[in-house]
């Protein structure tokens, strides 16, 4: 086990270990098959102070360090990836952003809220026309003299069918502002979006945006600034979250790769015993190994708060889930047709896996980001002969 700084961090750890072990995983398959997570599995994550992990003390919350957290964070996304979602879009993109962007007076009102558990935090960025070029959302706002009214609709948000509170992104003249919506405000609709391969459970969904008054007080961090700081540190928070669940996602299907070779036999002899299985498994473990390293980089490096910890954490976020991927493909693989029965975990995890390729900024847009860095940085004045 990795050590930790801090006793009480690791005792945390270990409880959390427990409460995955008898709360959650026993009830994974149910969850799946009912298509949400039950309010009363929440309520206990709350109890816990497993929603607010990341948060603060002085505001209610358990004050992990980044190190811990992320290792909170693969705990409950080897445990269920739904139920870590909880941790990436109500924690890290929602309830983060409040305490790095939020007024004195928003983060009294409304974090302890979130801490507690009795509201659930959803982020409104993607639109149907607009994914990738997040810095052109079309959903529109206008000043009144009490308020401010939001037009518009968002696509794909994670909880947005359950959330109580959003953080919605919307544009004036290009420039982006961030609003905490409520459920409750007049013209606020949202549909689940039905029939996807995985993430039913996390109740994604439409939001549709008519003519909503916002109070004045609802603004987020500055108006018109809303991409370069609530929208960038929002996804660098959920990117840090997402490379542990890729490496949550790795480390069990590695597992299960390896508990099923050592069991299943043919000709006579265990699936481990044949060479071309090793090889998958020794992949499977150098890949899982250089993730963790990957995640503990971005770790350190955020304790330190390094400015450099942005692009670690887009490396590693690219990085563990293309080899969630990879991992979860070859565990399928070596279970061979149990690999798609739902009997075993490794068709879920493999499925869960792909959605870590999009989400966060898509590999495309992480390969973009790291190549720019890496241009500037390895290029050799005058050299290159
Ligand atoms: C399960 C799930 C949960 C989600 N939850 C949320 C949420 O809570 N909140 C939220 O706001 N959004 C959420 N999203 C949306 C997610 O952020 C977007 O799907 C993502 O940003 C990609 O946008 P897009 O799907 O519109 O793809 P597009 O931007 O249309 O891209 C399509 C493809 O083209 C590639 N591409 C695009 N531009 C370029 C380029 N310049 N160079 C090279 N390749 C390019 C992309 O990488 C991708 O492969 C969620 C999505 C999923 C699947």
């Amino acid at each position: 086990m990795i050590e930790l700084d801090s006793k009480q961090e690791q005792e945390i750890l270990h409880e959390a270990e427990l409460f995955a072990t008898r709360e959650i995983r026993p009830y994974a398959r149910q969850i799946q098959e009912q298509q949400s997570i039950p309010r009363s599995l929440i309520r206990a994550m709350a109890e816990r102070g497993y929603l607010a992990a990341s948060i603060p003390h002085e505001y209610g919350g358990m004050g992990l360090g980044p190190k811990a957290y992320g290792l909170l964070t693969e705990v409950f996304g080897k445990a269920l990836p739904a139920v870590r979602s909880l941790l990436t879009v109500h924690t890290s993109l929602v309830s983060e952003t409040l305490v790095r962007f939020g007024s004195p007076d928003q983060k009294s009102s409304w974090l302890p809220k979130l801490v507690r558990g009795e509201w659930i935090g959803a982020f409104g960025l993607t639109e149907p026309e607009v994914g990738s070029d997040a810095k052109n959302v079309k959903t529109t706002w206008r000043e009144e003299e009490d308020c401010y009214v939001l037009n518009g609709k968002k696509k794909w948000i994670t909880f947005g069918d359950v959330a109580d509170v959003f953080i919605i992104v919307a544009s004036q003249e290009g420039r982006s502002t961030a609003f905490w919506v409520e459920r409750q405000f007049d013209g606020v609709q949202t549909q689940a979006i039905e029939g996807v391969m995985v993430g039913g459970e996390t109740g994604i969904a439409e939001i549709d945006l008519h003519e909503v008054r916002v109070p004045k007080s609802h603004l987020i961090g500055r108006m018109h600034e809303g991409f370069e700081y609530i929208v960038s540190g929002a996804l660098d928070q959920g990117r840090y979250s997402i490379a542990w669940a890729g490496l949550a996602i790795a480390q069990e299907a590695l597992d299960s790769m390896v508990t099923y070779s050592r069991k299943r036999k043919q000709f006579d002899q265990k699936l481990s015993h044949f060479q071309l299985i090793r090889g998958m498994i020794g992949d499977a473990v150098t890949k899982v190994h250089a993730a963790r390293a990957l995640c503990l980089r971005a770790a350190e490096l955020r304790e330190a708060k390094d400015p450099q910890a942005v692009m670690e954490t887009t490396i590693a976020k690219y990085f563990t889930s293309k080899i969630a991927v990879e991992v979860a493909n070859d565990a399928l693989q070596v279970h061979g047709a149990n690999g798609i029965s739902s009997e075993y975990p490794v068709s879920r995890l493999y499925k869960e896996a792909k959605i870590l390729e999009i989400i966060e900024g898509s590999s495309q847009m992480q390969q973009e980001m790291i190549s720019h860095y890496g241009l500037k940085t390895y290029y050799k004045r005058g050299g290159g002969l």
